[in-house]
């Protein structure tokens, strides 16, 4: 039997601590969160490795890392309605839920956000929402945000989701024109402008344009 608690804490302090993730609530909730229960079985033993692992449908789980890294940028006070574009397993939105108010979460493979659903309400993340759709187009009748986190790389920021940011909101996504090659963006608006931090080199799969039901 694997003891899945130590894991997690292990996870916490060697791959999330040792990197220079601070923030206590985010740590908290990277402990709490079952990161094993959004995967296959026969990925438990491995679901607290320091990597990106399978889902299906060819998409991938970000490593831990990644997500508390994203999730910390994202600066969320408790209260906050994020959206979240690629719900892909649904663990960042479930880390998310833990620390938002509501989480409103796009995935277009439609069986991911069939099966990511069903298992956010199984494992009880009561204010998470997810529907199929296309990230592309946000998600404008739950619209203006908070905080919104991209979690597959769009070749530049859709103007949709800049539109459905908050006043005062945050945005983190990783952009770049080149597939599988970009830079980790944060972008904050405030009065009306938009500005921009590039924080670093990542990795994840290319936000594709989609048919899938208009939101
Ligand atoms: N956050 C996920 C990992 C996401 S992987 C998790 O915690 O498991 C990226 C996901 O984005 C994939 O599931 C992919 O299908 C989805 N995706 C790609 N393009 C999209 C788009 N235009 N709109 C919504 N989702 C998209």
């Amino acid at each position: 039997m694997i003891n899945f608690d130590s894991e997690r804490r292990r996870m916490v302090d060697e791959q999330l601590i040792n990197r220079g993730v601070y923030d206590e609530r985010v740590l908290a909730a990277m402990r709490k969160v079952p990161r094993h229960e959004f995967l296959p079985e026969a990925l438990h033993a491995v679901a607290y490795s320091d990597s990106a692992l399978p889902i299906g449908e060819g998409q991938t789980m970000s490593q831990p890392y990644m997500v508390a890294l994203m999730t910390e940028l994202l600066e969320l006070k408790g209260g906050d309605r994020v959206l979240e574009i690629g719900t892909g397993s649904g663990y960042q939105a479930a880390v998310l839920s833990v620390l938002s108010r509501e989480v409103y979460s796009i995935e277009i493979v439609v069986e991911l956000a069939d099966r990511s659903s069903r298992r956010l309400a199984e494992l009880g993340y009561t204010n998470v929402h997810v529907r199929a759709g296309d990230g592309y187009l946000g998600w404008p009748g739950r619209a203006p945000f908070d905080r919104i986190i991209v979690t597959a790389a769009p070749p530049s920021i859709p103007q949709a989701l800049i539109d459905q940011l908050a006043d005062g909101g945050i945005l983190v996504a990783p952009v770049g024109e080149s597939p599988y090659r970009q830079r980790l963006q944060r972008y904050r608006k405030r009065d009306g402008g938009v500005t921009v931090e590039d924080l670093a080199a990542v990795i994840f799969v290319p936000m594709v344009h989609g048919s899938a039901a208009p939101p």
